[in-house]
């Protein structure tokens, strides 16, 4: 069947989703969303967390990244690097702007979504503590708070006792921690299907277990993709949100390889309780995040694995290990289920975004790497002005792909 759209988005995670609700709100266009379902899909494997300063600073989903890194430092080159190793892993400025636009469109978006379209994806006000539990963590936290002046009205400090009284269940041996105010947290799955019902209400139309397997071409542009389920769609517009996937695409389309590279994260998940975490925490061994259902998430590795999505009992022993150290409590509780997932890791783990030189008819929005849930709702809205022509919030350059050297722009043709 040939089907011809205004924009075909390539990819139903949160990244797709978010495009296909934000382009479908002035329904002026035709579009269709395509998602093959593939084992590892992100979104359905994230915690949620919005949390726009603790991932910029390295804490969160890149915690054990960051552990990893260290304990690597330190292995080469000795504990006189002790203090080094404690330097945050901070992104870049632009990304900081990024994600705290994004973080900011949450609590209207939470409200429009339940109004206009009855979808709830739990936006919950949680903020997210660092917690501390030697020197090495406080050198870490005093090197965060040292690094953006600018956000100081976005931290907290809490001693021992100020801990003990905002999250009662937290260990003794915990020293105090550092609170992102602003950093909260919304349901994954129910974000990205709030994204996707809205879209469809909005008159997308939804293509689900179907597989984009190849690109058209015409003139110099992308004008469409075959599938294996649904035959052949044209289109103007193609928007490559295929997530891990996404070099395979960029490849079928351009000509390109993007280096968009599968990042596994484990993750556990235990039964629901009443009330036991105030907030989302943050270690140096894992996050904790308790939903609105009583269930908590502990997440989560950070592992070069391929498309591998196996759970094994060396990571998941090193969360559970991370997660009773914090909150001892948690010894007597079931765990549920565990999984893992594919984060889209870019090189500089910065967002993909936008047009490829020499190529019409083709834009990116991959590569979210460990933010995709955060940043979906900026994303969405910069896709829309790009496939608008219209003004962007933020300024594009640190996202185009045309950043990466050469050789990590792999072309096939
Ligand atoms: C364990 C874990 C915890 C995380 N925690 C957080 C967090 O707390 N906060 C946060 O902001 N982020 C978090 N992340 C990161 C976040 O989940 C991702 O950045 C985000 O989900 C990426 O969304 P996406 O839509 O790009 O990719 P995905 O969700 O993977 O979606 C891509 C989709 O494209 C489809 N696809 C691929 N190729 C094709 C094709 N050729 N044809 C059709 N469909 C195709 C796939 O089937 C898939 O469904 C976490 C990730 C993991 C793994």
């Amino acid at each position: 069947m040939n089907r011809t759209y205004d924009v075909v988005i390539a990819g139903g995670g949160v990244i797709g989703a978010s495009c296909a609700y934000h382009l479908s709100r002035r329904q002026d266009l035709r579009i269709a969303l395509i998602d093959a379902k593939r084992p590892g899909n992100a979104t359905r494997a994230s915690a949620g967390g919005l949390w726009a300063i603790g991932e910029s600073v390295g804490l969160g989903c890149g915690v054990i990244f960051f552990r990893m890194m260290s304990a690597r430092r330190r292995q080469a080159h000795g504990a006189a690097v002790a203090a080094a190793a404690s330097a945050p892993h901070i992104l870049p400025p632009a990304f900081f702007e990024f994600a705290l636009q994004s973080n900011a469109l949450y609590p209207p978006l939470h409200r429009e979504l339940i109004e206009r379209h009855g979808m709830d994806f739990k936006f919950e006000r949680t903020g997210l503590k660092y917690v501390i539990y030697d020197a090495e963590d406080r050198l870490y936290a005093e090197h965060i708070v040292s690094r953006i002046p600018h956000l100081a009205d976005q931290l907290r400090w809490l001693d021992r006792e100020a801990l003990r009284e905002a999250e009662p269940a937290v260990s003794h041996e915990a020293q105090g921690a550092l609170e992102f105010l602003c950093d909260h947290q919304v349901s994954p799955f129910r974000l990205a299907d709030a994204y996707t019902e809205a879209a469809r209400q909005n008159g997308v139309d939804l293509f689900f277990n179907t597989n984009v397997t190849g690109v058209l071409h015409q003139g110099g542009r992308v004008s469409g993709v075959r599938t294996a389920e649904q035959g052949t769609f044209h289109c103007a517009t193609l928007i490559n949100a295929a997530g891990a996937w996404a070099a395979e695409l960029s490849e079928q389309a351009t000509g390109i390889r993007l280096p968009v590279k599968p990042v596994k994260g484990q993750i556990l998940l235990t039964e629901r309780m009443p009330k036991l975490l105030e907030g989302c925490l943050t270690t140096s061994d894992c996050y904790m995040a308790q939903k609105d259902n009583g269930e908590i998430l502990i997440g989560s590795t950070t592992e070069d694995k391929g498309f591998d999505v196996s759970t094994t009992f060396p990571e998941v022993a090193g969360l559970v290990q991370g997660a009773m150290r914090c909150v001892p409590q948690l010894k007597e509780i079931n765990l549920k289920r565990c999984w893992a997932g594919l984060r889209p890791g870019s090189p500089d783990e910065l967002p993909i975004l936008g047009p490829m030189a020499g190529v019409g008819g083709y834009l990116n929005a991959c590569g979210h790497f460990r933010t995709g849930i955060l940043t979906s709702a900026i994303t969405g809205v910069m896709l829309e002005r790009l496939v608008h022509q219209e003004p962007l919030p933020l300024d594009l350059t640190p996202f185009l792909a045309d950043r990466f050297e050469a050789g990590l722009l792999k072309g096939v043709g």
